[in-house]
């Protein structure tokens, strides 16, 4: 039986060789790798500035700290999304205000968004959901006449456009991961995007134990953390950044096959992508409709087919009830897409036939 993972890296000469200059070269910290990344990253995604970080959840975290935000303050985000998002807000003691999310492309509802503004909010950290942007021109507007600050969470996002703009570079500050699973993947990374020097400055800092930029290694100004990214992972970052469009573009056929075959399947729906906008498919998602996705998730979990539930609603997680009494009922948009959304297998390397064959199985599993 042929076993079908979710998801896995792309992994190829150039990037294992460059690690392997690395390890040769005996300069696995703070060297001219991660700073190289950076001017990359910068360069792809069109901003001023880039600071490389140990994971996502990091450069959210760091984005949480640089704008300022502190406890009391209200942050307006989607419970739809990894729970990364709305934790790094409670790290801070800030608090997460949920807002419902649109039934098309399951990113943050900004038409809720100003009913749930009040005299505490700070600002807005919009979630990018599954590879597609959510909606930024409103969204601005709404941070503009409310002198909100906008924290993008990117991190599922990279490479996809929103009216010929990156996705995570409209606000204040962008974040993007490099988790294996990403459309990049440095083992563990992630990166901090933004055009205001000062925010870099904060976030160069805040990575690096709260140092001065010239400064004494000994001398801290702030309290920091140690969230540096490595110089094998940052080699990773610069060799698969080389080929990330390519990667995208891979993903974006294995996509069109699924939409191709499912889409006359009673009962199952394919994502839907905005016009003014590009998908970077970070997992190919699709509704289960009649309250079939367990059976099909069983199903195709024997037949060496993975699959994922993405995503559970970040308000009904048991640490979120205790912290904050959220019930069932109180986000309905996100809860009904959540009951039904479920995650097919997409890496690069996976065959038309491969899709054909999980499609065919979906058919058996949904019919009989
Ligand atoms: C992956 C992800 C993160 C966090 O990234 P890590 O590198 O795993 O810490 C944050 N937000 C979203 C929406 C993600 O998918």
């Amino acid at each position: 039986m042929k076993k079908i993972p979710i998801a896995k890296p792309y992994i190829d000469k150039d990037d294992i060789s460059g690690v392997v200059g690395v390890l040769k070269s005996g300069w696995l910290s703070l060297g001219p790798k991660y700073k190289e990344f950076e001017k990359d990253f910068a360069k792809y995604v069109g901003v001023d500035y880039a600071c490389a970080v140990s994971n996502g959840t990091a450069a959210l975290h760091l984005g949480v700290k640089a704008l300022g935000l502190k406890a009391g303050d209200e942050v307006i985000t989607s419970p739809f999304s990894f729970v990364a998002s709305s934790n790094v807000l409670m790290y801070e003691r800030v608090k997460p205000v949920f807002v419902d999310i649109e039934e098309t492309t399951f990113n943050i509802d900004p038409s809720k968004i100003e009913k749930a503004i009040t005299k505490k909010t700070k600002a807005v950290l919009p979630v990018h959901i599954f590879g597609q942007s959510a909606e930024m021109d409103y969204i601005m507007k709404i941070a503009k006449k409310h002198n909100l600050k906008i924290l993008e969470d990117a991190c599922e996002s990279l490479g996809a456009a929103y009216k010929d703009k990156m996705v995570g570079t409209t606000g204040d500050i962008g974040t993007y991961a490099f988790y294996p699973n990403k459309q990049m993947t440095t083992g563990e990374g992630g990166m901090i995007v933004t055009n205001k020097k000062d925010l870099y400055d904060l976030c160069d800092s805040f990575r690096n134990q709260g140092r001065s930029k010239n400064g004494d290694w000994l001398v801290h100004e702030r309290l920091g953390y140690n969230y540096r990214m490595d110089e094998m992972s940052a080699s990773l970052g610069i060799t698969q950044l080389k080929k990330i469009d390519w990667m995208i573009e891979e993903k974006r056929k294995i996509a069109a096959w699924y939409n191709r075959v499912l889409g006359d399947i009673n009962g199952v729906e394919t994502p839907a992508v905005r016009e003014d906008r590009t998908h970077s498919w970070f997992v190919y998602v699709v509704r289960i409709k009649n309250g079939k996705k367990n059976r099909l998730m069983r199903g195709l979990s024997r037949a060496g087919f993975q699959t994922k539930p993405y995503l559970p609603v970040i308000h009904l997680q048991s640490f979120m009830r205790q912290i904050f009494g959220f019930k069932e009922g109180d986000f309905p948009v996100a809860e009904s897409v959540s009951e039904e959304t479920l995650a097919l297998p997409l890496y690069i390397g996976l065959t038309e036939k491969d899709v054909e064959y999980i499609v065919d199985k979906i058919k058996d599993i949904l019919n009989g």
